[in-house]
């Protein structure tokens, strides 16, 4: 049976990278079937002639992303558009900043829904303590770590080796023979890259 997570990305018409190493392997059903699913999957017009078109599609595939639920979405973007700056930048930062992207992005997991299993389950520290909520905003100079006993686990197994390949974004460094990475600062506009995106989830909102 089709796996649900894959089924996101068929339908974002991309890969989201929700699975973890199978995402990066020929198994990836994006490679294998990268039409939309259902039995009309092949023929169906994907939904973004229009500028709502556009926008909802936007919206969509960036709360799929990043895992999150629409009420939690909706609520980025609110305070986004209340706090003074650029919408897009704030948006993005605040969905980059995020316990279980960080985990992500540090490649202490393979994608983000293992990283917020990890929080989920208390096994990731923050300056030695333990913190199970993978919304919970990141600060600097805050080091984000994995308990001992998981570390040694088979779930990390020859993670350090796997992590000396790892890019992490500028605004994070890793300390790949400690499994544990910092929080440099918050990531500037250059690390958000295209802000358009996030533009087009802004005017769904302003609607
Ligand atoms: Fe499935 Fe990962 Fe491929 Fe998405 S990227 S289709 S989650 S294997």
């Amino acid at each position: 049976m089709a796996d649900p997570r894959c089924k996101k990305c068929r339908r974002a018409g991309e890969k989201l990278f929700l699975k973890g190493d199978r995402c990066f392997s020929p198994k990836c059903a994006m490679v294998k079937r990268p039409n939309p699913p259902g039995i009309h999957g092949k023929s169906k017009r994907r939904r973004g002639g229009s500028e709502y078109g556009k926008q909802l599609s936007e919206k969509q595939r960036m709360k799929r992303i990043y895992g999150v639920s629409e009420r939690q979405f909706k609520n980025y973007v609110k305070d986004a558009m209340t706090a003074s700056g650029d919408t897009r930048e704030i948006l993005l930062r605040k969905l980059e900043m995020r316990l279980d992207n960080v985990v992500f992005r540090l490649g202490l997991a393979r994608s983000r829904t293992m990283a917020r299993q990890l929080v989920n389950h208390g096994h990731i520290l923050i300056n030695g303590k333990k913190v199970s909520i993978p919304s919970y905003q990141v600060r600097k100079d805050q080091v984000i770590s994995v308990k001992t006993k998981i570390k040694e686990s088979i779930l990390m197994k020859d993670l350090s080796i796997i992590l000396k390949k790892h890019e992490t974004p500028a605004w994070l460094a890793l300390e790949n023979e400690r499994i544990e990475g910092k929080i440099l600062g918050i990531p500037s506009a250059d690390d958000l890259g295209d802000l358009s995106p996030a533009g087009l989830v802004a005017e769904f909102y302003s609607r």
